[in-house]
């Protein structure tokens, strides 16, 4: 089985379960590697109702660090830290003063819009669903400029509630994107959230993977488990979906330098 690069415990106030038992999980599903990505703190009374604080960080550590010592499988230690403009000079600093193995780069919010957020649902029904992920994708070109991140989370969240535009917007907006993730060398992962949520569809499309693939952007997989009991969810249907789309090797990080191992299965090249 693969990797997984995306969990949360509980730290992040609104998932469950301690590092140990998401580590147990992913021992049991003969996990290679696990990769702690709690929501990274913020300063600027950014949604604070979903993350830790800055002095939870020294513990969120130390709970990770403990597991370190764990071979099969091996523990890495990320952060899944969002994207927003006026946050870059902030988040700068702080990735430099953390030696992280892994930083997964998200957008969550269109300005005070919270797109995966059921409680503001109906800014969906009100918005022009074109011009909302256009307004997406130009963030995550912005996000990939910044040169702060190894991977981009869940590439096509805003299609979380099933608001989706049609295909030809879908590439033509997202083209751009990807070209700015290729050039800053970035990864993306393939996420099995959208399996749980009402799209029913795991992150990216098989469109935008396929896009992703012409472009030489490489992968890794991520569950984004918010219990334990989500360690490598649907893993099966994640892999098919990426041979599908011409991947043969999987990412993985070490101190955020980049080595890539061949998908289990898949032909050698
Ligand atoms: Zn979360
Ligand atoms: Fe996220
Ligand atoms: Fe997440
Ligand atoms: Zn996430």
């Amino acid at each position: 089985m693969v990797s997984d690069y995306h969990v949360h415990t509980s730290l992040c106030r609104h998932a469950e379960g301690l590092a140990s038992e998401f580590l147990d999980q992913a021992r049991l599903k003969n996990l290679p590697e696990l990769c702690f990505t709690d929501h990274a703190p913020n300063p600027h009374g950014y949604d604070p109702a979903s993350r830790m604080a800055l002095e939870d960080f020294p513990g969120y550590q130390a709970m990770v660090r403990a597991l370190q010592g764990s071979r099969s499988p091996r523990v890495l230690f990320g952060v899944e830290a969002d994207y927003y403009p006026g946050g870059v000079e902030f988040l700068g600093q702080w990735l430099a003063r953390h030696s992280f193995d892994f930083v997964l780069g998200s957008v969550h919010y269109l300005g005070d819009w919270g797109i995966d957020n059921q409680a503001q649902i109906e800014r969906w029904r009100a918005a022009d669903v074109t011009d909302a992920w256009r307004g997406y994708f130009l963030l995550l070109a912005d996000l990939a400029g910044t040169r702060l991140f190894d991977a981009v989370g869940h590439l096509d969240l805003p299609k979380k509630f099933g608001f989706v535009p049609p295909e030809r917007d879908i590439v033509e907006m997202a083209g751009p994107a990807l070209d700015r993730i290729a050039d800053a060398g970035m990864s993306i992962e393939v996420n099995t959230a959208g399996l749980r949520k009402p799209i029913r569809e795991i992150y990216p499309s098989p469109l935008l993977l396929r896009m992703a693939r012409e472009r030489g952007i490489p992968i890794c997989f991520g569950s984004d488990a918010h219990k334990p009991g989500e360690v490598g969810f649907e893993f099966a249907a994640a892999l098919s979906l990426a041979r599908k789309a011409g991947y043969t090797h999987a990412a993985r990080y070490s101190q955020r330098k980049r080595t890539l191992v061949p998908l289990p299965g898949a032909a050698p090249e």
